[in-house]
């Protein structure tokens, strides 16, 4: 026999949670999955380090290659670029909870502190356990960096009746696209990108249940990157400000096979903005600034040449900035 309450339209991704009571209510409206993850915590994103290259400077007050995600709760460290435990803990995130690490590519910008941070995270002595993604070659880079503190390590474990770092540590690598890791808050998806001489460069994409992320790392103009980011509600793209490269030239000669190899390997703000229309986000963040130690480029002038190609809304990312 039919009901005669009016009928029950609800979201499948909801339907389970309103079940409970679909005998006693009646939902006219789709109700919106976000509604219900805001009882878990929101997904927050946390520029930890947003200059370029490997140089440390202070003039600009950037520290280098470092993204977090908090995804409910939880932290996940896109590179580790020197700086990256102390702006950790700088954005709120003790040390004892690092859980995920993702590297984008084997450039010192971006793991120069990645052995760093794992035994930083050791010293608390909750040895957390880790679990770091990247591109083959991690794994070696694990044990290389373990063997260069091992005279350290052996001593602490002894001394100081600690556990072993070595076995707190699970390495996960990859040679190409695809799915990298899923669990039940996040599908994380990575994007061979762009950037020679190096082959083993990629995105990230971030699938939450409230948000979906994509971090560029380091590549040329990529239009398979659009593809990858499209309708994510957060686009976090490398940029380089081709007029500044111009001066550097100018002032020395030498520079000029640096320009041609930053040319051929990182994105120009024009062609950021014309990946992140042709991606349709919602919100585009620029990071990775390169040149990332002049401290005269004005916030205008990073936006300017995105606007050219892209409508949306534009964030000239600073250290610890949230998103
Ligand atoms: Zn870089
Ligand atoms: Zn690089």
């Amino acid at each position: 026999m039919k009901k005669k309450s009016r009928k029950l339209t609800i979201c499948a991704t909801a339907r389970r949670q309103f079940l409970i009571g679909a005998s006693t209510i009646a939902v006219t409206a789709c109700v919106d999955p976000r509604v219900l993850y805001a009882q878990e915590k929101r997904t927050r994103i946390i520029l930890l380090g947003t200059k370029g290259g490997p140089t440390l400077t202070t003039r600009t007050g950037r520290s280098n290659a470092s993204t977090l995600l908090l995804i409910n709760d939880v932290p996940y460290v896109v590179d580790c670029g020197y700086g990256v435990s102390r702006q950790l803990i700088n954005s709120g995130v003790s040390l004892d909870r690092l859980r995920y690490i993702f590297i984008t590519h084997d450039h010192s910008d971006h793991d120069l502190e990645y052995g760093a941070l794992l035994y930083n995270s050791w010293t608390t002595r909750q040895s957390p356990r880790v679990d770091a993604y990247g591109p083959i070659g991690l794994r070696r880079m694990t044990r290389n960096f373990f063997n260069y503190m091992k005279f350290d390590i052996d001593t602490r474990i002894v001394d100081e009746g600690i556990g072993d770092p070595r076995r707190q540590v699970t390495v996960h690598e990859f040679n190409r696209s695809g799915l990298v890791m899923q669990n039940q808050d996040v599908k994380v998806t990575s994007l061979r990108v762009r950037h020679p001489p190096i082959t083993q460069s990629y995105a990230y994409r971030f699938d939450a249940k409230d948000r979906a992320v994509v971090i560029s790392g380091d590549t040329a103009y990529a239009p398979e990157l659009a593809r990858f980011a499209k309708g994510a509600d957060v686009l976090i793209h490398e940029a380089m400000y081709l007029p500044a490269l111009e001066k550097l030239i100018q002032q020395n000669p030498a520079a000029k096979r640096l320009r041609e190899h930053l040319l051929v390997s990182h994105t120009s703000t024009e062609d950021v903005g014309r990946i992140a229309a042709q991606a349709g986000v919602k919100t585009l963040v620029l990071t990775h600034f390169v040149p990332g130690d002049d401290a005269s480029i004005t916030d205008e002038q990073w936006i300017e040449g995105v606007r050219k190609n892209f409508a949306g809304s534009i964030v000239v990312g600073k250290d610890l900035m949230e998103i």
